[in-house]
């Protein structure tokens, strides 16, 4: 799929030639990751006239670094809509491709210092319809042999959950959206937005000068988004910061291969996945990586030492037989960080710029939502009056309004 995609865009035009009609200009979408490439596919399946562009090709930012977990638990009723409504789609995804979707379920283990906000968020997940075991820690103990769980733990265990492949979802969405006739322009980088006298948007501009007419522009620009805007005449920068977040993968030993669920670790606030046969991926939820910025185009390249001995000794000590295990490498991603940890889907005109909307903040948890948050961007674009998802909730002006989304579980970073 994805060499099937990248040998077509060796043929794709360059923006130099990129063949608008002039009686419908498109709507662009930047950036062709799982957000930007979902938004095309729903957008061309409204009948959308569409560009898809990147500076690279298709998944070639933060989602190729992404862990992919495709879990429900969330403590926002609204995003636990969404990620419900994302797991059906990643899980059944015959008709758009393969998302790669592997169903190993997920434990959310907490102890009595997280009891009262994680248990808060049954009720939640029961309303959606999503399903949650509550095991305390002898039963839980029992049904994961495995995992050392002491007694003053408990599980919430998710068996629908799982974890997907974000590059071939990211790459199915863009490949589907150009069956439906989309056109996707590999290598072109957006450097602003022009608008013409009477205050309408005309283009967007590419570095080197190039433009590409355009009805309505939609930024899927995750980190980089600040930078692309404050190209384009802003009243304000939007509140996204980039945040470095290492992941540590691990090879397993014999004795823990196989399908194995994840673990969201709340006492120790850190996540683990064991992926296919034998590999092992790791990270943290801790916040205090949220809050550390980073300037995306200086992102630190080494993993420090020190935290992947922290995690080698939280690993250790949760599932005994991972002490064999041996690290198989490791890197650094960054978050699209909000004040809130939720993403902004609005229409720019706040900030002086119309008709350019924006889907972006995902806060480190937005591949298991991209079905849905593809298809709130298109709803938004196209202004259909009974949504499915109220993107509303996503506003910019929350953030000047103070009507905030408020995690039940503010210990830990993502699991909002
Ligand atoms: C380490 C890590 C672990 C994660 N784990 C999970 C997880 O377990 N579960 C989960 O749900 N989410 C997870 N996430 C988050 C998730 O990966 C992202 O939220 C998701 O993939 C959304 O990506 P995106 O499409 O918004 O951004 P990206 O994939 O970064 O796409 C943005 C695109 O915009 C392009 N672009 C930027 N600027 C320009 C420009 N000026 N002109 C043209 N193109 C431009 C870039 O080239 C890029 O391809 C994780 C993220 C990281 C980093």
């Amino acid at each position: 799929m994805i060499r099937r995609l990248l040998s077509e865009q060796s043929t794709l035009r360059t923006a130099g030639s990129f063949n608008v009609s002039t009686s419908e200009r498109p709507i662009v979408v930047v950036g062709a990751g799982s957000t930007g490439a979902s938004a095309a596919y729903h957008l061309s399946k409204m009948g959308q006239k569409v560009a898809l562009i990147d500076r690279g090709q298709p998944a070639s930012g933060m989602t190729s670094r992404s862990t992919a977990l495709v879990r429900n638990h969330y403590s926002n009723e609204i995003v636990a809509r969404m990620a419900y409504y994302s797991l059906q789609a990643l899980k059944n995804f015959g008709e758009i491709g393969n998302s790669g979707f592997v169903n190993n379920g997920m434990l959310f283990l907490g102890n009595s210092v997280s009891k009262q906000a994680l248990d808060s968020v049954l009720p939640i997940l029961a309303r959606v319809g999503v399903r949650t075991e509550r095991l305390e820690s002898q039963e839980a103990a029992k049904r994961f042999p495995e995992l050392n769980i002491s007694d003053d733990e408990f599980v919430h265990y998710e068996p629908d959950s799982g974890y997907a492949d974000p590059v071939a979802t990211a790459n199915s969405y863009a490949s589907k959206a150009r069956e439906l006739g989309t056109e996707i322009l590999g290598g072109l980088e957006l450097s602003g937005l022009s608008y013409d006298l009477s205050g309408k948007l005309d283009a967007v501009e590419l570095v080197g000068g190039r433009r590409i007419h355009c009805s309505k522009a939609v930024l899927c620009t995750n980190v980089w988004t600040n930078k692309l805007l404050v190209q384009s005449d802003i009243t304000e920068e939007l509140p996204i910061w980039a945040a470095a977040h290492p992941v540590v993968i691990l090879r397993r030993p014999k004795q823990y291969e196989g399908l194995k669920p994840s673990v969201a670790d709340f006492p120790s606030k850190t996540y683990y996945k064991p992926e296919g046969n034998s590999l092992f991926f790791a990270g943290s939820l801790d916040p205090e990586f949220d809050s550390r910025k980073v300037e995306p185009e200086s992102l630190p390249v080494e993993v420090p030492f020190e935290f992947l001995d922290f995690l080698s000794e939280v690993i250790s000590q949760r599932i005994p037989a991972m002490r064999e295990g041996i690290v198989h490498s490791s890197y650094i991603g960054m978050y699209d960080m909000t004040p809130d940890q939720h993403p902004i889907i609005d229409e720019l005109s706040q900030i002086g710029l119309p008709s350019a909307f924006c889907c972006v903040g995902l806060s480190g948890h937005g591949f298991k939502l991209c079905p849905a948050l593809g298809l709130m961007t298109a709803e938004m674009v196209c202004g259909i009056d009974d949504p499915t998802f109220d993107w509303n909730r996503f506003s910019l002006s929350r953030f000047k309004t103070g009507d905030l989304f408020s995690s039940r579980i503010a210990s830990v970073n993502t699991i909002a």
